[in-house]
């Protein structure tokens, strides 16, 4: 079944043409990866799916719905989450106070007290229920991370929009992050969307299929090993 789907999706600033007819569609469950160099497009087109911008032409289906025009609460509550690549935490809340925002956000009607029990749920999925009650500042790097990823979780997601999460952590991090959301992904059943800037041997044990992004458009999709040693891929990046 497919979760998302876009349709000859176009988003412009001025004259420049930042997406361009883009189409592709997610399955449910699905993990993919959405790659290409930096000022392709990928950031504008998370932003096009989760209702940061309506785009200029074209539409955009999540679970068969046309979600084209619908702002971004409306999409978060449908199930549509994001992590960014730079978190910014409310540094002097708590950990726990962090992730139960993700809830308050995600879900129509969460009270604090069930937002702050689903923060705990998530905090303990990503190894973080230790440190619940830190001041968020004071986590490592990594730990924003984690915390990021349990704040998109307790919005009850079935479709995960990850920026970069892997970008500037070293190999045993990467790991440890990639076979928690394996795990996530298959005990939530939830689609995993990672956008990734540099190629790397990462994304082939993370993503089955990747969409590589160019100048606003799309190059090419497909599994991930054959695309990233497709040619035109190759070419793309070292021609920058
Ligand atoms: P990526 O995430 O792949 O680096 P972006 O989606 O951020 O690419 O950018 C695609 C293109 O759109 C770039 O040329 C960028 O400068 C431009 N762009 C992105 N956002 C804006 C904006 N808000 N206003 C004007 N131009 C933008």
């Amino acid at each position: 079944m497919e979760i998302l789907k876009l349709e000859n999706v176009t988003k412009r600033f001025g004259g420049l043409v930042a997406v361009n007819k883009v189409s592709f569609s997610i399955e449910k469950g699905e993990a993919i990866g959405i790659v290409g160099p930096n000022g392709s497009g990928k950031t504008t087109l998370y932003n096009l799916i989760n209702g940061v911008y309506i785009p200029d032409e074209g539409k955009i289906f999540f679970e068969g719905q046309d979600i084209t025009n619908l702002p971004i609460h409306t999409r978060a509550h449908l199930g549509i989450a994001r992590t960014f690549q730079i978190p910014r935490p409310f540094n002097s809340a708590t950990v726990r106070e962090n992730v139960a925002v993700g809830a308050m956000f995600g879900y129509a009607k969460a009270s604090v007290d069930e937002a702050l029990a689903i923060a705990d749920d998530y905090l303990k999925v990503v190894g973080l229920y230790d440190k619940r009650d830190a001041p968020a500042g004071k986590l490592t790097p990594l730990e924003k991370r984690l915390m990021e990823v349990a704040r998109a979780l307790a919005m009850k997601p079935k479709l995960l929009l990850l920026d970069e999460v892997m970008a500037g952590m070293n190999p045993s991090d990467i790991d440890r992050l990639i076979n928690l959301l394996k795990r996530i992904r298959e005990e939530e059943d939830i689609s995993i969307v990672s956008m990734v800037e540099h190629l790397m041997h990462a994304i082939t044990k993370f993503a089955e299929r990747v969409i590589v992004m160019h100048q606003g458009s799309k190059l090419l999709e497909g599994e991930t090993i054959k695309v990233l040693n497709d040619p035109r891929v190759v070419e793309v990046y070292l021609g920058k």
